[in-house]
Formats: C-alpha cells, structure tokens, sequence
C-alpha cells in the first residue's frame, strides 16, 4: 500500500460502501484469524480497520463505516484523537516503562490530581491506577472489605463488573460470560435492580431501593457488608436507567450502615451520559467510583478513586501491578480529559442524545417492537419485544444490528435478554453523520419488519 494511513479527525467523515460487507479483503484476513485467534473470542462485526478518527472507521476494503460503537464507549474523545496520539508519541520517546512501584514519575499523579478534580464530591480523595475495568472493581473489593474489616459484596441484578474470576461472580448474566468457568468466588450476594421498564405495575426509585435494601438486611445483614458495587446505568445489561431516587436512597443506606458504596462509572463515566459521571445526575457521592474505557482515549488503563481515608486503609505493597497507571497510558488520559473539557464533551453527549431521542421517537411510532427508549446522553438503547410489548424479541435485535453493518453502521446489542440494541457514537462525531446513522436505522426496521 502506497499511501499512508492516518486516523484521527483528518479521516473524511463520510459513510462510503466500496465493497460489500465485510469486503473480500477483511474475509481473507477473518479467515487467518480464525486460524490463529483462541476460538472462545467473539467478533460483533468482522471488518478490519485500518484507520479511525472522528465519527468513522475505515476498513482493509475502503469501507468506511460509521462508529455507533466507540469500542464499547471508549474512544469519546474520538479515534486517534490528536491530542491524545501526540503526547503518547512524546512519552514513548521519553521513556515507556519503569513500574510506578519502582520509580514513580508525574503522569501517574497527574492521572490521580485529574480524578480527585473530576469525580463527585469535594472531599480529599485518593486514587490508584490499573490496567482494565475488571482489575478496578476488583481492586475497589480489596480496598472497602479492608477498610471495613468486612466480607460480602452486594451487587445488582442485570449487573456486568468483568470477566475475572471474582468480577465474573460479581456479572449477572451466565452465557456468555461465566458458563462454564466456576467455581466463583464467594460472598457476593444479588440485590434486586430498579428496571422501571420491566417492573410490574409502577414501581418508585425509593421503592425499589427499600425492596434491594429489604433483601440485603434480610439475607445477608448489613453489619456483614462491606461494599454495595453498582452501574449507575446499566452497561452490558441494557442501559437501563434506574427510578429518580434509586441511588440517592440507596447511597444514604449504604452510609447509614458503614458500608462503602461503590459505583461502577467504568461505561458511563467521563461525559458518557453529558456530565462527568452517571452519578453526578441526581448528585449522588459514591465512597469510590471505579473508572476505565473512556479515562484514556482508547489506551488501556482504570482506576478506582475514593475518599483518601477508605483508599489508605490498605497497608503498603497491598495494591499495585506491573502496568497498573503506564505512563502511556498515562499521557493519553492526559490527553483524553484535556480534549473533554475544551471540546465540552458534556454538552457534546447531551445535543448527541437530543438528536438521537427524537429520531427513536419517530421510528418506534412505526414499529411497536421498540418497547422502550431510554439512556442518558450518548448513551441511548432500545428494547425490542413481541406483540405483547414484554416478551424480549432478541432475534430482531440481531437482525436489525447485522442490517446496519451490512450499510456500514456499526452497532451493538446488549442487555440480559440480548434485546437491547445500544448507541455509543464517539463525542466529537458530527451530527450529519449520527443523523445518517440513524436513517439507516429506521431503515433497518422496516426491511426487517
Ligand atoms: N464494569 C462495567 C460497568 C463495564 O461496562 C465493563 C466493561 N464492559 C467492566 C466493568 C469491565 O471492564 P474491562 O473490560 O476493561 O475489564
């Protein structure tokens, strides 16, 4: 290939088909993959890209597709975004690697300095850094059974923390996440969510809080907790927003009962619903708020930040890793919370979410298998159900999702039932092309009907 590939914001943000989907090259290449790559790994879309940026992917047929997706709300600030791309240049030629634990350097705390500002409340907070989502909740246990000198975990249904073996426990759902891979870890115990969709009859936030709360003082008991882990919206589960009042009673319990509440932002976090943090929505102040996806521009790290007292009551050498907080990574987070806050991605997320609310609207006027419109920000699902508007039709959730990637949409479902079809499109995708997005969307639905 004589040209050079560049992602980033450059990449022309135009939706153009040149091959079918996936084109010849990308099924050359799929096959070499199913070669090579352990069996167990999914694919939602099986396009190889070559080049992202803004709003778009291009894939090895000249394909350009439109990214409903941002790797699973990863890249908002965009693909190869500038200012993320040119300080992770600079810190590779700087140096890559010296393990925080053996000689520490600034990007690491500049990283903590960042979250204490950012995250809910004005308290002195503490934060350490990590690899991957599943490695924060983990690390966020640790910290609260240690802190409270207490075992169990109390998690939601509908719930996904990680693929882990004690995240795993902490998943709701078996296939496909923990079929098969048990013995799970012990002391975690499921409290029932807030789903207003799925509640039968009208069902309160302060409601469904008492009706979690009722459960965990039943059958666990609350001087036995030491943490309560919850999405303040459903990730993987279905991007369901709980009842107004839900965490905020839920919250006030956990506080009342000395048990640290810990919020699992890793999806929604950084401008993701059009405020820093899910949290922040009805002002609720988690003990410790677990990051990871968004923090960094598509590098890999997390964390898990908190009030300074609960994260020090782990004694020294108790957390930490090889990797955890790489100045790299570390630089591209920089990078990635510099972009949002000039670019305002808050306001971005909630005019994305305008956009994409109305047009739902008017698509599941004409189809009824659109049960529920919901989400906050970009970050907005569907539900798809039988002629009852309950049964959970999953089939079309598929079927829809592979129409949009065969028209260069790229899109994901979720949800327990696999009847969710999710809108993650990065912040700084131009609406032109989110409005596009979703014509064939609607598109989509009436092929399929
Ligand atoms: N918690 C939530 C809410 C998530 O959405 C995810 C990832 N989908 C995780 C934890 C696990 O993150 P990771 O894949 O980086 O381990």
């Amino acid at each position: 290939m004589s040209e050079a590939i560049f992602g980033g914001p450059a990449l022309p943000q135009q939706r153009h088909l040149a091959t079918e989907i996936p084109g010849p090259v990308s099924r050359e290449r799929f096959a070499r993959r199913q070669r090579l790559v352990a069996g167990g790994v999914g694919t939602t879309l099986p396009v190889f890209v070559e080049a992202a940026g803004g709003g778009v992917l291009r894939d090895v047929d000249g394909n350009v597709l439109i990214d409903l997706a941002s790797g699973i709300a990863v890249t908002g600030v965009g693909n190869a975004a500038p200012e993320v791309a040119e300080r992770v240049a600079a810190q590779v030629r700087a140096f890559t690697h010296t393990c925080f634990m053996v000689t520490p350097y600034d990007g690491y705390v500049d990283v903590c300095e960042r979250l204490a500002e950012l995250t809910p409340g004005d308290h002195a907070k503490k934060s350490v850094l990590l690899n991957s989502g599943a490695e924060a909740v983990e690390n966020a246990v640790k910290i609260a059974r240690v802190h409270t000198g207490r075992n169990a975990v109390v998690v939601f249904d509908h719930a996904y923390h990680g693929r882990t073996n004690l995240t795993m426990a902490m998943t709701a759902k078996n296939m496909p996440y923990k079929q098969g891979f048990g013995p799970f870890a012990g002391e975690i115990y499921r409290a029932p969510n807030s789903y207003p969709f799925r509640e039968v009859g009208e069902v309160s936030g302060a409601e469904a809080a008492e009706r979690a709360i009722d459960q965990i003082e039943k059958q666990v008991g609350a001087a036995n907790v030491a943490c309560v882990v919850i999405e303040p919206i459903l990730g993987e589960g279905g991007f369901v927003v709980p009842a107004e009042g839900f965490l905020p009673r839920l919250a006030a319990w956990a506080r009342d009962n000395g048990v640290v509440f810990v919020a699992d932002e890793i999806q929604t976090g950084f401008c993701r619903t059009g405020d820093w943090f899910a949290c922040d929505h009805e002002g609720v102040v988690p003990d410790l708020i677990t990051t990871a996806k968004g923090i960094a521009g598509g590098l890999p790290l997390a964390s898990v930040t908190g009030r300074a007292d609960i994260m020090d009551a782990v004694h020294v050498g108790g957390l930490g890793g090889t990797y955890g907080g790489n100045p790299i990574a570390c630089a591209a987070a920089l990078g990635a919370m510099e972009i949002m806050r000039k670019q305002d991605l808050n306001s971005a997320a909630r005019r994305l979410g305008q956009l994409m609310l109305s047009r739902l609207r008017e698509i599941a006027a004409a189809h009824p298998t659109i049960g529920d419109i919901r989400g906050r920000g970009a970050m907005i699902a569907i539900e798809l159900v039988g002629a009852d508007g309950r049964t959970p039709d999953a089939a079309r959730a598929a079927t829809v999702s592979t129409y949009c990637h065969s028209r260069g949409v790229v899109t994901l479902t979720c949800g327990t039932y696999g009847n969710v079809l999710r809108f993650l499109p990065p912040l700084v995708i131009p609406e032109d092309l989110l409005t596009e997005a979703m014509e064939v969307l609607g598109d989509a639905f009436t092929a399929t009907a």
